[in-house]
């Protein structure tokens, strides 16, 4: 790697308050979410992720695509429903509606990110239920695709894995539809490794997922406020086993009172290194909606002014040179973010605009420990990576 190219691919460290927690569970080796009488980790991350997102109830579990997934059980569809998600999206999202045995259908998103409302409307008659992908953040038009799915009386599911503290109209995301889910993985806000967590304000939702997550016999009396709904849903559902354990609980706690600190910093890496790409004229960072304000740790940006393939690919491997490694989500080997390479779906057919963005989009993370040097130099290689390619 060139002198000066910052490390963009580290986790964040975890503080060091999380280590006696965790020294503690280890000596105790108290690590399963339900052998405590009272407030296990686990237990406490929830309440205290319910109250940071002023939501009713939250259910911690292994991942954001396990809370994914559950959601959709949680739902009670009909097996073969049609879930609408974006086609720009990680895979684990198509992965998890055919883990529910419901049928993704894939909607176009457009070059900025967001998911093209005229396919959405097309494409929504019928659904069982939607599962909006706030990529790296974007947000795609929530009061339009809210009031569509009020009226039709179709479910959202927000998946909000890489969007932590993203407001939208001023109401938190995940909040808006009628579940929110979240990743604790190692490149989202919180790093956890692996984790995520669904939140909802229904308590019938809440009791299935709760339960299908593996809380057993009478496990659920753990989970306060819900002993009515838990108790009907008691052995009427299958068990999945999708908890998390207290030890990913206590690498998260401590984290909870950074995010607004991490949210500011973000947002502050990603406008400044924004404003110097956007003063290329080869490079462009769409305009978010007007109601979103964003938490990224990442930006993407597109190649414009008619780019072909071979200029893209050597523009990615221009800024790899430079220590930068930007990924154009489309021209980089199997992303796992590029629809076409979901091959586990069988047959779709071809969304024209997404494939369009895809091969033009660019990805970049932005740890929020960067230093404004580290931020400079990040922009500087990818103009510098740009001209060269164009001039
Ligand atoms: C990371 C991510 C996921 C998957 O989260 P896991 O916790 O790794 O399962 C899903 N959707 C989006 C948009 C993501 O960024």
């Amino acid at each position: 790697m060139p002198t000066g190219a910052p490390n963009v691919y580290d986790a964040e460290p975890i503080p060091e308050a999380a280590r006696a927690e965790i020294e503690r569970l280890l000596s105790s080796g108290d690590l399963f979410r339900y052998t405590a009488a009272a407030d296990a980790p686990v237990a406490l991350l929830e309440a205290e992720f319910a109250a940071l997102m002023g939501t009713r109830y939250a259910l911690a579990v292994s991942s954001c695509s396990a809370a994914l997934f559950l959601a959709l059980k949680a739902l009670d569809l009909p097996k073969g429903a049609k879930v609408l998600i974006p086609a720009f999206t990680f895979a684990a999202v198509p992965s998890s509606v055919v883990h529910a045995e419901c049928e993704p259908v894939l909607v176009e998103v457009g070059e900025n990110y967001r998911v093209n409302m005229a396919d959405f409307a097309a494409k929504l008659p019928g659904a069982g239920a939607v599962m909006i992908s706030h990529m790296r953040g974007h947000t795609s038009d929530m009061d339009a695709i809210m009031a569509l799915c009020d009226a039709a009386g179709i479910p959202v599911i927000e998946d909000a894995a890489h969007s932590l503290g993203t407001v939208w109209g001023g109401r938190n995301i995940g909040t808006i539809g009628k579940v929110g889910c979240f990743s604790f993985q190692s490149y989202k806000m919180l790093n956890a490794g692996e984790g995520g967590i669904m939140i909802t304000d229904d308590p019938e939702i809440a009791a299935r997922a709760i339960i299908m997550s593996g809380a057993y016999e009478t496990n659920w009396k753990k989970h306060p406020g819900l002993s009515n709904s838990c108790a009907h849903w008691q052995n009427k559902l299958p068990l999945y086993n999708l908890r998390m354990q207290n030890l990913s609980a206590a690498v998260i706690r401590p984290q909870l009172p950074l995010v607004a600190e991490r949210v500011e910093k973000g947002r502050a890496n990603h406008d400044h290194v924004a404003a110097r790409l956007n003063t290329s004229a080869h490079l462009e960072v769409p305009e978010p909606l007007g109601p979103e304000v964003r938490a990224p740790d990442s930006i993407q940006f597109n190649l414009v002014g008619g780019w072909t393939d071979e200029q893209a690919l050597g523009f990615q491997a221009g800024t790899k040179a430079r220590g930068v490694a930007v990924q154009v989500f489309g021209l980089s080997d199997g992303n796992a973010r590029a629809f076409w390479n979901w091959q586990f779906l069988g047959d779709q057919p071809d969304l024209p605009q997404t494939r369009a963005m895809l091969m033009r989009a660019c990805d970049v993370r932005l740890p929020t420990r960067l230093t404004e040097a580290e931020l400079a130099y990040i922009a500087d290689a990818i103009i510098d990576a740009a001209t060269e390619v164009r001039g």
